[in-house]
């Protein structure tokens, strides 16, 4: 059976399932799991290869990452559990300055494929591909930068800015703004070299980088969305060692995500296969609590002990991902439980990065500290906390409810997993 390159929509679902040679009985339970899910349905063919291509677990592992797995929700989510529609700094929504020293860039709210757990669901499932040109985005970020001297480096995310882009456009768009003077480095965020290595093989491409990366203070850093060891194939190998080869940092950003790669074997395969293929393990993060796919929740403890279970079979090189739970109010490291993480009564978190204090609420303020170094040792249930907005709420601290409304007095917690 042939595919097409892309398959998306109700007929690409039915194509897929087809081709993985799904039961009728599973076909249908993922359709029920797709419907209640916010983000279409989209995969590209080489994916689609190689999750066939694939033996047990890790062909139902990496088809969890397109569809839905058949799950129970164990508390209802929200839209935008990280702030990243609210907090936008221009009339055209693409420009965002969460944090003191990064400019993102929404280059694109469309991938070439949609990986269900996405908490960018809201964006993405409109697929605005907005009128304004590329360069009018770049003049406008660069606006911007002029006025923000503190800022020393872009990231280009979306979506995934590596989806359709043309070359040309694409070293346009890095060259005008790597070249601004206080910018230090562009990091590329994209899911690209598991859903479409060759995009990254172009040479036109490599050749700019590796130009960009000769300059003094200046690079060009890829924080790579690969959630799971089987997504380094043959062909993201050959791509991965072109971009190194061109001077590309590399850095393995996966998602932790229940019936994908919360197995402490896969958590073992995933570390190992960053060290082998030089990619630097940088962030372990957390699913947010979005709607519609809450299935794919962990809770905090349990995401935390098999983590830690995983980095007991590691060497320390292979060991540094940190751990962290996002939130609209910024990145938490989870350092910790007290007494022990299989008895948990308190959760001892740490400020990887507040946002920016004007986006964080006074109340919130005003009774914890926010320096990056500061620690908040938390009350905690064990099993029923997924979220900084769980955490939260059980402690009397601002959180959002599951309408995205912030709540500043203290609630019981039985009302959100109720
Ligand atoms: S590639 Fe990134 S932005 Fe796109 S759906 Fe996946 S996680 Fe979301």
């Amino acid at each position: 059976m042939t595919l097409l390159r892309i398959l998306t929509g109700e007929v690409g679902f039915e194509r897929f399932a087809d081709f993985l040679g799904m039961s009728v009985k599973e076909k249908e339970a993922r359709r029920i799991a797709l419907s209640e899910s916010y983000m279409p349905f989209k995969v590209t063919e080489y994916y689609a290869n190689l999750i066939r291509a694939q033996d047990e677990p890790y062909r139902t592992q990496l088809t969890n990452i397109v569809l839905p797995p058949v799950g129970k929700k164990p508390f209802k989510g929200r839209f935008d559990p990280y702030g990243n529609k609210t907090y936008r700094q221009d009339e055209k929504a693409f420009l965002q300055h969460k944090y003191e020293k990064t400019l993102l860039l929404h280059i694109d709210d469309f991938c070439i494929a949609n990986c269900q757990f996405c908490y960018k669901v809201r964006e993405i499932r409109h697929e605005d591909k907005k009128q304004i040109t590329l360069d009018k985005k770049i003049d406008i970020a660069l606006d911007y930068l002029s006025k923000h001297s503190e800022i020393d480096n872009v990231l280009f995310t979306g979506g995934d800015p590596a989806s359709f882009r043309k070359t040309d456009d694409l070293i346009n768009l890095i060259d005008r703004l790597i070249d601004y003077n206080g910018i230090r480095v562009v990091r590329f965020a994209t899911k690209g070299l598991a859903y479409d290595p060759e995009r990254f093989m172009d040479k036109a491409l490599l050749d700019f980088f590796s130009d960009i990366n000769s300059k003094q203070n200046k690079q060009v850093s890829i924080i790579a969305q690969i959630n799971h060891p089987a997504e380094i194939s043959e062909t993201s190998r050959e791509a991965i060692r072109g971009l190194q080869n061109a001077g590309i940092q590399i850095r393995g950003q996966p998602a932790i995500i229940r019936g994908v790669n919360d197995s402490v074997n896969t958590l073992i395969d995933l570390q190992r296969s960053f060290l082998d293929n030089k990619i630097i393990s940088y962030y372990l993060t957390i699913f947010m609590p979005v709607r519609g796919v809450e299935q794919y929740a962990l809770p905090l403890d349990e995401a935390f002990r098999n983590i830690a279970e995983s980095k007991r079979h590691l060497s320390g090189l292979e060991k540094k991902g940190i751990l962290l739970t996002s939130h609209d109010f910024g990145k938490f490291e989870i350092c910790g439980f007290y007494p022990t993480p299989e008895n948990p009564e308190k959760i001892v978190l740490k400020w990887h990065q507040a946002a920016m204090s004007k986006y964080l609420p006074d109340s919130l303020k005003e009774r914890v500290s926010t320096r990056p170094e500061d620690v908040l040792i938390l009350n905690y249930k064990r099993g029923i906390m997924y979220c900084i907005d769980h955490v939260f709420r059980e402690n009397g601290l601002p959180h959002f409810n599951t309408e995205g409304e912030l709540v500043e007095e203290a609630e019981t917690l039985a009302s959100i997993t109720g």
